[in-house]
Formats: structure tokens, sequence, C-alpha cells
């Protein structure tokens, strides 16, 4: 249950500007509109998301909302518009120019959802996983042992020696994965990793990043539009329209039975100002619309159609 607190302590006045010290991530009110033309898309709107050290949790939304511009910022690619977001102690709001380079090259590591994107085409598996230790000056053992020792992590060790076209999708994403832990980064930002895989495959991935996660203890964070994957990580965040709706928690647990099972639990995200996206099946089945009334019991609080809509119904 450890985790739970987690989720409703978001709501807590006062918890989320503590600096989040136990946070790995943490992402408040962040903005992010793109300007094209003369029109503004908002893409990120008030979105707020904390990572604790060493968890693999999954992000899911819907296509456009919000997912891979949320991933670029934390991968130090994009610059947010407003908020704020702190990844390992980096200010990604005023960082500079350097110190942007020294985040995305020691800090982090990322995987693309295009096999393609992620890997040198001329460079052997091994050689690529050693392609960041060579920019960085590791002596030439040192490297040849880190990255022998990541593609066997991988179960990659018998296609030391492939180029990317001498291997699967799935086994270019495996290579992909070693090569974005190379250098030690505190976190894997992984978007869409599975999204050319098919579906066995695809779990396979999920099976190497849950490795990494817990043998090389990186913290692993993973974009997806498959809700599916919440059946392989600790912790699922959805994303609806640029703002974080609800969490999905897994645990283990012991049934009456004295069996051990795992259990999900969905939670909403209960925002900073006490905001809350209820869930659109809930909103759709009472016809909920424009206002609700709220009425405080000593321990939940009741969500209605307003009176001026009931009444309208009672009329017709
Ligand atoms: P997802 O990864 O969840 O599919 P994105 O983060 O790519 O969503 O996109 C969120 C929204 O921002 C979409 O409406 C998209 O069209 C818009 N968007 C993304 N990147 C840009 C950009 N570079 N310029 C303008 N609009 C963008
Ligand atoms: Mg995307």
């Amino acid at each position: 249950m450890a985790q739970r607190g987690t989720t409703l302590e978001r709501g807590r006045p006062g918890t989320t500007g503590n600096g989040g010290s136990d946070s790995l991530i943490l992402c408040d009110n962040l903005v992010k509109i793109y300007k094209v033309a003369d029109l503004e898309v908002v893409a990120l709107q008030g979105l707020d998301l904390r990572v604790r050290e060493g968890e693999f949790i999954a992000i899911v939304g819907a296509s456009g909302s919000g997912k891979s511009t949320l991933l670029n910022i934390l991968g130090g690619l994009d610059t947010p518009s407003a908020g704020r977001v702190m990844v390992d102690g980096h200010d990604l709001l005023d960082i500079s120019n350097s110190d942007r380079t020294r985040y995305r090259r020691q800090t982090i590591g990322f995987v693309w959802q295009q096999t393609a994107r992620n890997l040198l085409p001329y460079l052997t598996a091994l050689e690529n996983v050693e392609a960041p230790l060579l920019l960085k000056g590791s002596p030439t053992r040192q490297r040849r042992e880190r990255a022998s020792h990541l593609l066997e992590l991988v179960g990659l060790a018998d296609r030391q020696d492939h180029r990317p076209a001498e291997l699967s999708g799935g086994e270019q994403q495996r290579v992909a994965i070693a090569t974005a832990l190379a250098n030690n980064p505190r976190v894997l930002f992984a978007d869409e990793p599975t999204g050319e895989l098919d579906s066995a495959t695809s779990v396979e991935i999920f099976d190497v990043l849950r490795s990494v996660n817990e043998e090389e203890g990186v913290t692993v964070v993973v974009v997806t539009h498959d809700p599916l994957v919440a059946e392989h990580v600790n912790r699922t965040v959805a994303i609806r329209d640029g703002r974080t709706s609800s969490e999905v928690l897994r645990r283990a647990a012991v049934d009456d039975e004295g069996e051990h099972t795992i259990v999900s639990e969905e939670f909403a995200v209960l925002d900073r100002v006490g905001r809350l996206q209820l869930p659109s099946e809930f909103v759709e089945a009472l016809d909920l619309e424009q206002l609700v009334r709220l009425t405080l019991d000593p321990d939940h609080i009741n969500v209605w159609p307003s009176e001026s809509k009931k009444a309208k119904e009672d009329e017709r």
C-alpha cells in the first residue's frame, strides 16, 4: 500500500510545492503551447506528475493527448511554456545549453519508437552500445565490458556482431535499450518503444525493460497508447487532453484463500488546486454537463447532476 499514499498525497495542499525531495521526476502544472502560424496548440495544460527513484511506470493516452510532448520535455529535447519540471535536481525550465547537453548525455537515456532512429546502421550491436562510451572517452576494455554486459542483460549476447539490418525489430529495440543505458543514466525514457512491433515481441520488450529496471536500478518511464501495458508495470498514469487524469497501481496482495494475487486499483488524480477529471464513462452514465452539485459526507464526496438539469428532466 506504500504507493497509494503518493497518489493521494498529490492532492494535499502544500505537498507538491515542497521541492519534491523524494521525487526523481517532478512536473508541476506543466504547460506546453505550440505556435503554428497564427494558431496555438495547447499540448500540455497543467500536467502534474511525480516519479520516485527506481519506479517503472507507463504513461498511456490516446494519440494526440500530449505523451510525446511530455517525454520530449523530460528528455531535454524541447522546452515547456510554463510550469515546473525537475529531473534529478535539474530544472529543465532554466538550464543552460551546456548543462542540457550534459543532462542528455549523462542523466537520461532515450529510446524512440522508430527502430531505425535508435541505432547507427553501419555499426554492429556491440559498437552501437559502445558509441556513447566512446564519446565520453572511456578506456577500450571498460567500454567493451560494459557493452557486453548490457547486451547480455537484454538477451542478445549472441548477436553482438550483427548490424541493425541483420536483427529483427524486437532485437533492434533491445540493442537500443542497451545503448541508452551505456552511460548509466538515472532515467530511461522510451516513447512507444513497441509501436512497430507485434504483441508477442512487445511483451518481450516490456520484460526487458522490467529486468533493466530491477537489475540496473534505473528508473523507467515508458509512453504508449496501448492500455494493456498496465499489466507489465507497477504504475500506469493516464493522460487526457494534456493532463494526468487517472492512475492504476498494481500491488501484490493475499486473497481470502491465502493465495498471492496482483491487485490493480484505479485512482483519479487530484491536482494541487483541487481539480479532478471524472472518467468519461461516469460523465456519460449520468449525462453530466457543465454544472454538478457536490455534497460532503464524513468520508466521501457526492457528485450529483445539477438541480436545473433534474428539473428539466422532471418536466419531460
Ligand atoms: P501523443 O504523443 O500523445 O500522440 P503529442 O505530444 O505528439 O501527442 O501531441 C499533442 C498535441 O500537440 C497534438 O495536438 C499535436 O498535434 C500537437 N503537436 C505536437 N507536436 C507539435 C509541434 N511540433 N508543433 C505543433 N503542434 C504539435
Ligand atoms: Mg507520440
